[in-house]
């Protein structure tokens, strides 16, 4: 028997990451994982204690107490419960994207993280969306996949969807904020953001969501089906 196949698929905020995996998990019929909701969970259980962003003695503390588990429902929406309690909308909220961002660039957080996005992998054909997923998890995943796009356009995707979901914010706000984790999650001395090797790098900007996903459906088919 084939052992699992993984495809990685890294790139910064707003780079259509999420929308393009979770349709190529449909199409293939692959388990898609949000290793972002993952650490933007995280993030919840620090607001939720009371702790600063940075705090990272606070958060070391608080980490064998987080019990993350995920799952899927009927839309194939991947849920987040953190200790017992869905958090799947609260991950969402923009302060959260910053904590995540910040708890994100402690060594602690990520090696926590670390054996259950790889255990993912072990037991399913997964497709899986980060920041270092092809780098740092899944380094021998049988396609890499760097996905990114301008910062402004970025913004105005990111900024188009929270408006669909009611968040009430501008796009000022949300360019700073894709401008802030840009640096943060490139910066970052563990496990920064960059093309891992061997990446194949597309760059949608100007393209529509339809025009992406054809490119990465061939990339797929060339790869692991050729
Ligand atoms: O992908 P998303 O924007 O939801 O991720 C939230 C934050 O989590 C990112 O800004 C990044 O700092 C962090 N992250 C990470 N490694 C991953 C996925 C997300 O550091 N594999």
């Amino acid at each position: 028997m084939h052992r699992n196949f993984s495809i990685a698929i890294d790139g910064p905020s707003g780079a259509g990451k999420s929308t393009i995996a979770k349709l190529c998990a449909e199409k293939l019929g692959f388990l898609y994982v949000d290793t972002g909701a993952i650490y933007r969970t995280v993030g919840v259980a620090a607001k939720k204690a009371g702790l600063d962003s940075k705090d990272e003695p606070g958060m070391t503390t608080l980490l064998p107490g987080i019990v993350i588990t995920m799952c899927h429902d009927e839309n194939g929406l991947q849920r987040m419960i953190l200790n017992g309690e869905d958090v799947t909308e609260d991950i969402r909220l923009p302060e959260i994207s910053i904590y995540a961002s910040d708890v994100s660039a402690m060594p602690a957080v990520r090696s926590f993280l670390l054996e259950m996005q790889r255990r993912l992998a072990e037991t399913n054909n997964v497709i899986m969306d980060g920041r270092d997923i092809g780098t740092v998890v899944l380094p021998n995943a049988d396609l890499k996949i760097f996905l990114t796009a301008a910062p402004e356009e970025r913004a105005q995707r990111r900024y188009d969807e929270l408006l669909l979901r009611g968040v009430s914010t501008t796009y000022e706000e949300v360019l700073r904020d894709i401008q802030y984790r840009d640096m943060n999650d490139s910066m970052r001395s563990t496990s920064p953001l960059r093309p891992a090797e061997g990446a194949e790098i597309l760059d949608t900007t100007g393209n529509t969501l339809e025009q992406s996903f054809d490119l990465v459906c061939s990339l797929i088919e060339e790869k692991l089906f050729q």
